[in-house]
């Protein structure tokens, strides 16, 4: 942290910065600031100001970041103290209140910059807390974050997750760990939690992001609701999600496909979770250890309802044309090996593709397929993944039927 004797962090940004500071974007890259009063320390709030030396807004600083500083508010001067942490805490809290329930104890509570807690995800999963972190900015304030979510909430345990950039800073500085219990209960395995009344696991040590996909809950639920009867194929399958949503919809049998040995394991113990559940005991559960994007191309299966929801195709800006071309020709390989009647779900999770250039891509498919569809929905985030800013907009699906 700053000595308290050393004169606060001010910062002057360039116009075009300062404008999307003032509109409320949440990063600020090293190359946009154009003034600094000094260096600044990890985590330390930084003070910006406008061309006319007027307050716009505070920020956590990252000195060894290309994002250089992470904004947490802009508008009038304010005091950030304990209340105002408090506040901003309650805030995304209350923006979800409803959202859970006895059905549904899976949750994300903080939504990292949506929620104005920038590089910080906050997932329950029952009454367990995974506190998964991007950002070094929140190393100095660790103690005080993890107390505040203990009073607030209050879980059982809670599960540090560090994403692979800032975990060797985690470790020098704060003596931190991947996987490690930071408050309560130790825990050896996975957390059980309910999905619209259905049980999965989580792999909240080990697993990734927070150990589950909470994003596609309604994707999955409207699964659910088309599946009657059908055969389904999810691929990318993870631990089964949308295929136990499909089986307790009526689907007659569900193929998970994914690359991950793990992954199917999960799905064969989410599936075993749930077999009081007489339509999930009825289906056929298959499993396929496969690279999709062969299995895909290859395969003479047939089936009435293809999910498609593979990992980001782009991390980077650089991969998004080569991104593009590759979910057009997934949704191709899904496509073809859909009967009669058959129901495409594409998804995707790439940051750098535009919903524009993701429906695109796909109807692009359908059209080359040159058989006859009508286009049901396109979605987006779940209502606890809210989205602020560009950049944020990472989940886009489609729902194409084909006659
Ligand atoms: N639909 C899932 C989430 C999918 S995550 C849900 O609702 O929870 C992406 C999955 O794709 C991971 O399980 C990963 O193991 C798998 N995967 C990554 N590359 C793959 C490939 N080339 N072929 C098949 N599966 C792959």
């Amino acid at each position: 942290m700053s000595n308290p004797s050393t004169s606060k962090l001010k910062l002057r940004l360039t116009p075009a910065a300062e404008k999307a500071a003032r509109s409320g974007h949440p990063w600020v890259y090293a190359e946009r600031i154009k003034e600094q009063n000094r260096s600044g320390e990890l985590g330390e709030l930084a003070v910006v100001y406008d061309k006319n030396n007027k307050f716009l807004g505070l920020g956590l600083f990252d000195p060894d970041s290309p994002i250089r500083l992470r904004m947490l508010h802009a508008g009038s001067p304010q005091t950030v103290n304990e209340e105002w942490w408090q506040a901003r805490l309650q805030a995304a809290l209350t923006r979800r209140v409803g959202l859970g329930g006895s059905e549904t104890t899976g949750l994300r509570l903080i939504s990292g910059e949506n929620d104005g807690w920038p590089g910080m995800v906050v997932d329950r999963f029952d009454r367990t807390l995974v506190l998964k972190l991007y950002s070094g900015v929140w190393l100095p304030r660790f103690d005080e974050v993890v107390n505040r979510l203990q009073a607030a909430t209050p879980p059982e345990r809670i599960v540090l997750r560090l994403s692979r950039n800032i975990q060797a800073l985690a470790r020098e500085q704060c003596n931190l760990q991947d996987g490690q219990i930071v408050f309560g209960e130790p825990l050896s395995g996975k957390v059980v939690f309910l999905e619209n009344g259905l049980r999965f696991e989580s792999d909240v040590l080990r697993g990734q992001k927070t150990g589950f996909f909470l994003d596609q809950r309604e994707n999955r639920q409207r699964v659910g609701q088309l599946a009657a009867g059908k055969t389904v194929l999810n691929a990318f399958s993870f631990s089964g999600g949308f295929s136990l949503y499909a089986a307790r919809g009526g689907a007659t049998s569900v193929t998970d496909l994914d690359i991950s040995a793990h992954a199917l394991d999960a799905a064969n113990r989410n599936f075993a979770l749930n077999e009081s559940v007489p339509a999930v005991a009825q289906c056929q559960h298959h499993r396929v250890q496969a690279d999709a994007f062969q299995w895909l191309s290859s395969t003479r299966d047939h089936f009435d309802l293809v999910i498609l929801d593979p990992p980001s195709l782009a991390k980077r800006e650089s991969e998004r044309q080569g991104a593009i071309t590759a979910y057009e020709s997934l949704a191709a390989s899904g496509i073809r090996l859909l009967d009669k009647n058959g129901i495409l779900v594409a998804a995707s999770c790439s940051a750098h593709v535009t919903p524009q250039e993701f429906f695109g891509a796909v109807l692009r498919a359908a059209q080359m397929s040159r058989r006859p569809f009508t286009e049901m929905d396109r979605t987006g985030h779940a209502p606890d993944h809210p989205v602020t800013f560009p950049e944020a907009m990472y989940l886009k699906c489609i729902y194409l039927r084909f006659t």
